[in-house]
């Protein structure tokens, strides 16, 4: 009989992967499915990065690496911090991973020990409570409401922090509300974390270039350099260069995180692959247009999707300052009810409506710890959005009955 570890019950898959996976199922039962749950940009890898990639593979770049990431990789990467971040890191305070994803796992497993905790503001990026589960941690989910901006106030960190608290997760831009502190923010977060010396900081950069509008990109290293040696920033290349099927991701911080991180490593996955980190100093070094020309698509597409679900009844969405998700409130919707007389009472009924009724796909917020929400990606083409929108409304007009919030309808 097949044994499972009890660790691996602690966490449950990851939701947006799941969706993806049941709408190519139901896609191939002839259904109609259009999904709007991506979590990576529809463009191309620039070809001058698949380039090097095949230059790399030419040359014989296509043995084991350095575990922690090859020396060109790494210059790379210390040059990208300097020069857009003002952030000075040395080869040995910097690790490159199997994406951001793989340099998160590697974080929280070398420094949570059972029982530890992790604060992770709500809405989060999925994987960050599961992470922290696996580590044998205790995620302490901290709600950052909408009409704070889904930002971490203050005091409620101050609040949240015990002698027990590891981490810190910050993550700005946010995945899925968009939400992106400002320096200010970040100093006054600062200020609490200046008071509680055993909290360290993981910020999670990974939609640094997805910002829209002039709100600038600020990350905690930088904003206060005095907490520097108890950050770890984290960032890939995956959503800047649209390589999330490369898998690069890296870290820079303290050395003796780093060490650890690169321990473990060693007995993991022995370091990321070859030819795409080679790929990855070409994106890193090579021309940036492209991150422009994406980004102003990107604008485009937050404009039409937003104004489109805010003319929906019901339907609530701020307009994101960054990453390429729409997070939208249904809980204007909660007790109308379906054809078949099904009560919407959290988003993961709405969400499960839109697949049954109208063959859209999306995310229900209850996976980011926000269940009066739901996720729509804008990673593709304006007629995909406007249609999903569409879909939306047709599915609102087929609930009927009293919601229990009238007065948000
Ligand atoms: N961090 C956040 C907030 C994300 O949304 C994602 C991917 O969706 C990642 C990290 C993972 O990035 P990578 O592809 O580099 O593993």
């Amino acid at each position: 009989m097949l044994h499972i570890a009890p660790r691996l019950n602690r966490i449950k898959p990851s939701p947006s992967s799941m969706a993806g996976q049941r709408a190519r199922e139901l896609r191939a039962t002839g259904r109609d499915i259009l999904s709007l749950t991506a979590g990576e940009p529809d463009f191309e890898t620039p070809a001058h990065v698949k380039e090097a990639a095949i230059r790399a593979m030419s040359a014989g770049q296509t043995r084991y690496t350095d575990v922690g990431g090859t020396p060109a990789l790494k210059a790379a990467i210390a040059g990208k911090f300097l020069g857009e971040n003002q952030l000075a890191y040395a080869s040995n305070e910097i690790i490159v991973g199997t994406g951001a994803k793989q340099v998160i796992f590697n974080a929280l497993m070398c420094t949570v020990a059972a029982g530890d905790e992790v604060i992770v503001p709500a809405p989060y990026w999925v994987s960050y409570p599961d992470i922290a589960l696996l580590a044998g941690g205790v995620p302490v989910c901290v709600d950052c409401p909408a009409a704070m901006g889904f930002k971490l106030q203050p005091e409620d960190l101050e609040r949240a922090i015990t002698g027990r608290t590891r981490w810190l997760m910050l993550n700005s831009p946010n995945n899925p509300s968009g939400a992106t502190y400002t320096r200010a923010e970040l100093q006054a977060l600062a200020e609490v974390l200046r008071r509680h010396p055993h909290v360290w900081i993981l910020t999670d950069d990974i939609y640094e270039h997805l910002i829209y509008g002039d709100a600038g990109f600020a990350t905690m290293a930088q904003v206060a350099p005095d907490l520097k040696d108890r950050t770890l920033t984290v960032n890939g290349v995956s959503k800047a260069y649209a390589m999330t099927g490369w898998r690069i991701g890296y870290g820079a911080g303290p050395s003796a995180l780093i060490k650890a991180m690169v321990k473990l490593q060693s007995q993991s996955t022995s370091g990321p692959n070859s030819i795409a980190q080679a790929a990855a100093v070409a994106a890193l070094t090579g021309p940036q247009d492209s991150i422009a020309t994406n980004r102003r698509e990107y604008a485009q597409r937050r404009d039409t999707m937003v104004a489109a679900l805010n003319a929906i009844e019901g339907i609530h969405c701020a307009v994101p300052d960054g990453a390429f998700y729409a997070f939208a409130s249904c809980s204007a919707l909660f007790g109308l009810r379906t054809q078949q007389g099904v009560a919407i009472e959290t988003s993961d009924d709405w969400v499960m409506h839109l697949l049954d009724a109208q063959n859209l796909a999306a995310l229900q917020g209850s996976a980011y710890g926000v269940p009066t929400h739901f996720r729509l990606s804008f990673a593709a083409g304006t007629d995909e959005l406007l249609e999903g929108c569409r879909r939306i409304a047709r599915a609102r007009d087929e609930l009927t009955g009293q919601a229990i919030n009238q007065e948000q309808l």
